[in-house]
């Protein structure tokens, strides 16, 4: 790895027209100093995280100090927002400060959240403050830790800048890593304003960028979009296994290479409830939890509509009917694995849908229940039995899935290892969030940097965080979430 400041940048985004893209420098933030930061994304982009002074890493994230090799730009992009075509998004508050070279020659994108103002700001102040970057980190971290595809962070910067929220809140930085910022909006911005040779030059440098292996189709366009629904499923799936609700699922915040991108008011279920709403500005549940399968196709299918002047519309139209059985299957696959499963079995789909009925109608912390369930042999059943109500149905299952288990290969020591590399003891719930977040706005960092390395290995016996395996406390079931970031 090579230090902050001879991080080799290569920024072929900066190379496209210079209509798609508005330069704009760094805001410098009063007070800034460093709050988190992580090894192991530096290690992802070929910095040597020991070689890292937290000053120079604040200097160079607020534009206090040259960072050779960046070129800060605000991307253009517009999207559906809860169903309506917004033609005025864009980066309004992040900066792409650059891409490098980093590990597996994976090409990482540096994004700066809450630079400061661009000319896509709108109303907005450029800010982004502590409380939902901290969200933000938090979420990159567990997602990665629960094997679900993901952006990161780098670091995180608080300041002594406040804005007003939910009150007045202190400001923050977040540096983000990912290969990937294209967006669903991306391609809608060329196609709704009629610029269809720049919607070919974007789809072609996706198409080296993230998909190679489309380059060489018959129809490059058609199976790059049918890479990119194939990868979304896999994430929606993931979501929906876990009990990840994303809050705000518009086209603006649906990555082109299927990574969970922009956390605002999402939530990991304490209590399996189909028709949970993360976000509280989402007033008719467009976003709810069960909905989300639903959307995401709504989705592809606002990027198939704009890629529509690429390819012909029945290919398209072909690829987003493979959805709902390429959805079902991936999904199944998630639960078999959670369940520890290993071999196909016709009746799988049945097994899964009633214990999610039984999830449903007894509201389960099913994070936990399958936790416990990895522990589980049969008779011994009272630490499931406490979390659930009806304990006949209960019985029912569990008769049944003894029954099934029989028929697999593994023995039950190697079924319980397996099922507890599926079912982490700890899970990020709102309620830690909240408890770190409260602590960092008093200036203590500790209780968020104590939190990251149980949701980066969420499996592991953390025994100072025991508390964070148990039930979630009674005051988490008030926290309310909103779009105020
Ligand atoms: P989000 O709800 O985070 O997906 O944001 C939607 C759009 O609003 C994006 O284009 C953001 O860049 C923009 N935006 C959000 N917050 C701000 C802010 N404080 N200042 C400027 N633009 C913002
Ligand atoms: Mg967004
Ligand atoms: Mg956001």
């Amino acid at each position: 790895g090579c230090r902050l400041t001879e991080l080799p940048f290569d920024n072929s985004y900066a190379r496209l027209p210079s209509q798609w893209f508005q330069h704009v420098d760094v805001q410098p933030l009063k007070g800034a100093h460093l709050a988190a930061f992580c090894p192991e994304v530096a290690q992802l982009i070929g910095l040597d995280p020991c070689s890292v002074s937290p000053s120079e890493l604040v200097e160079c994230c607020t534009g206090l100090r040259e960072w050779p090799g960046t070129e800060p730009l605000a991307m253009k992009y517009t999207g559906h927002q809860f169903g309506s075509y917004n033609p005025d998004l864009g980066d309004g508050r992040g900066l792409l400060l650059g891409e490098v070279n980093g590990r597996d020659q994976v090409r990482y994108d540096l994004h700066l959240k809450g630079a400061g103002k661009t000319a896509f700001s709108r109303f907005g102040d450029g800010r982004a403050v502590l409380r939902s970057s901290i969200r933000e980190y938090l979420a990159g971290e567990a997602m990665a830790g629960l094997g679900i595809p993901t952006t990161r962070a780098l670091c995180l910067i608080g300041s002594e800048e406040f804005t007003l929220r939910n009150g007045m809140e202190p400001c923050a930085q977040l540096l983000r890593v990912t290969p990937c910022h294209v967006r669903f909006g991306h391609f809608e911005f060329f196609f709704y304003s009629g610029r269809h040779e720049e919607l070919k030059q974007l789809a072609d440098y996706c198409l080296t960028r993230y998909y190679p292996e489309c380059r060489d189709a018959d129809d490059p366009y058609l199976a790059m979009f049918r890479s990119i629904l194939e990868r979304t499923v896999e994430l929606v799936a993931a979501w929906q296994a876990y009990g990840f609700v994303h809050g705000v699922l518009n086209t603006d915040n649906m990555s082109i290479i299927g990574e969970t991108f922009d956390y605002g008011p999402y939530t990991f279920m304490d209590h399996y409830e189909p028709d949970h709403i993360a976000n509280k500005n989402d007033h008719v549940g467009r976003y709810a939890f069960a909905r989300q399968p639903s959307i995401v196709l709504w989705n592809l299918a606002a990027l198939a509509q704009a890629m529509l002047p690429l390819t012909q519309r029945e290919a398209l139209e072909a690829e987003l009917d493979r959805y709902e059985s390429l959805y079902e299957a991936a999904k199944l696959d998630r639960m078999r694995a959670r369940l520890g499963l290993q071999r196909v079995d016709a009746e799988d789909a049945d097994l899964v849908s009633r214990l999610e009925a039984l999830w449903t109608s007894d509201r389960v912390d099913h994070n936990r229940f399958l936790r416990t369930l990895s522990e589980w042999v049969p008779g011994k059943t009272a630490s499931l039995e406490a979390l659930v109500n009806d304990s006949a149905a209960l019985g029912a299952w569990l008769q049944r899935y003894a029954a099934r288990v029989e028929q697999e290969a593994a023995s039950e020591p190697i079924r319980h290892q397996q099922m507890r590399a599926m079912n982490p003891r700890y899970i990020l719930r709102n309620y830690m969030a909240e408890e770190v977040i409260r602590e960092a706005h008093q200036g203590d960092y500790r209780p968020l940097n104590a939190l990251l390395p149980v949701l980066r290995h969420p499996g592991d016996e953390h025994p100072d965080m025991e508390r964070y395996a148990g039930a979630p406390p009674k005051w988490a079931r008030a926290i309310n979430l909103t779009c105020s970031s």
